[in-house]
This record gives C-alpha cells, structure tokens and sequence, in this order.
C-alpha cells in the first residue's frame, strides 16, 4: 500500500498562494508516497498545472443542475484533480451533512473518477464519555457506501476536537483507534478493508509527524494548517517518506 499525504487548505488560498505548490512540486514532485493537496475550488485548476495531485474538499451528489453555487465531482474531475475529500467534520457541522450525503457524495466522486478521502472523527464530548469507537463505527457503518474499495476511497481518521487546536490524541490512543478501524474494515470489505489507506488527521505539524507515522495503521495524514505553507509542510512530507 502506498501512503498518502493530503493538504487541506480549507476556505484559504489565492493567486499569491500558488508559489507554494511550486515549492512543493520541486522538493516533492518524485516522492515515494502520494502527495495531494485539496485546494478551493477557486484555485483547483490553476493548482492542477504545478505538477503535484490536486483534490477538492466537497462534491455535491448529483453530477449538475439547479444548485447555486455547489460544485459537483465531475465539475472537481474536470479540473485535472484526481482526490476529493468527503465528511470532513466542517462540512458535518457548518452545513449539517450527515452520513447519508456523505456516502452519496461518496459515490459521486468515485463515477467521476476521483478517489475519495472520506473523514470520520468524534467531537470532544464523545471522547470524554469513551463513546469514540461507538460513533466511529456508525460512522462508518453508513457513510462509507457498500462498493468503497482499497484503490477508490481513504479513510481519515479526525478526532474534532484535534483539528486546528494543537491537541492530539497520545500516539496509544491513536494505534488503538487504527488497529480498531482496520478490523472494522477487514471484517466489513475483506481483504480490500486491509488495504484501505487509514489516515490521521488532527493538529499534524513537523515536531509531532515522525512519532505518529511510526503508528501501526496509520497509512499517512490529512493535515489543514501544516499544509498552507511549504515550509510547514515539507517536513511532513519528508517525515511520511522516510516512515516507508
Ligand atoms: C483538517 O482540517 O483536516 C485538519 C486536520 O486540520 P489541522 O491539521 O489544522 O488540525
């Protein structure tokens, strides 16, 4: 299985970003692991010309029509991109997505051809009652849709209360919640399950990279604010390299 690392740049990111891809693209453009970053869609063709794999961060479930201003997976495919996030927990909770869109937006990113990266992740609550592995497995039992294979979608792994805080779950914490996730998918898609890229997302930067890519089922990372700028980002990329 080839690892992966996938750059969210959220509602950020303009014209006078894209010497960052640049940057990147010379220092990364022949990594041993699958290097994306998942623009705004503003940017995604742009992005596409600066040789590394560009993704979008949401699809919309129908290919076209009367929905002012959504983007659909074909539209994200036509740009040159290859990835689209879906279920990232700001979608979740800024448009109140809940787990059927998630897997209907799924399946419309795999007929447009894109892989998807589909995020799960418990809020804060959820942690402290112990119920993460309850709310995972629902998650998963009905966003991730009956035909996900190894080759079309990712799993990412976002506990909420991670992302952008600079809090992250101990490194035990993490090994328990992928080997869980692992069984849960082998049991569920067989072999394909045990294939299936698990990433980690939450508060990823440079000084903490190194000790989670060391984890066991932690096939790479879905990291936000590390990624806006190569010189962040880099390190991180060099640290998933250099796990392989
Ligand atoms: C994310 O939004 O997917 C994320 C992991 O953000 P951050 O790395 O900033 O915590």
């Amino acid at each position: 299985m080839r690892k992966l690392i996938a750059g969210n740049w959220k509602m950020n990111g303009v014209l006078a970003d894209l010497p960052q891809l640049d940057t990147l693209a010379k220092a990364h453009g022949d990594a041993s692991v699958d290097v994306v970053i998942c623009g705004p869609a503003t940017l995604l063709g742009r992005m596409g010309t600066k040789g590394l794999t560009i993704g979008g961060q949401d699809c919309h479930p129908i290919r076209s029509g009367a929905h002012t201003g959504d983007i659909s997976a074909p539209m994200i495919a036509d740009t040159g991109a290859r990835y689209v996030i879906t279920g990232h927990s700001e979608r979740r909770t800024d448009h109140g997505e809940n787990d059927t869109l998630v897997a209907a937006k799924t399946v419309a990113g795999w007929d447009a051809g894109l892989h998807v990266i589909l995020c799960i992740g418990e809020t804060e609550a959820q942690y402290r009652n112990g119920e993460t592995l309850t709310v995972l497995h629902t998650q998963m039992d009905h966003s991730i849709p009956d035909a996900a294979t190894a080759e079309t979608t990712t799993i990412a792994y976002e506990p909420i209360w991670a992302i952008g805080t600079g809090l992250t779950p101990t490194p035990d914490e993490i090994a328990m919640v992928h080997a869980d996730l692992r069984a849960h998918l082998t049991a569920r898609f067989g072999a394909s399950g045990t294939g299936m890229r698990l990433l980690y997302g939450g508060s990823v930067k440079a000084s903490n990279a190194d000790d989670i890519f060391a984890l066991p089922n932690v096939d790479g990372a879905l990291v936000g604010g590390a990624s806006l700028k190569a010189a962040d980002f880099s390190p991180i990329i060099t640290a998933l390299e250099q796990s392989v």
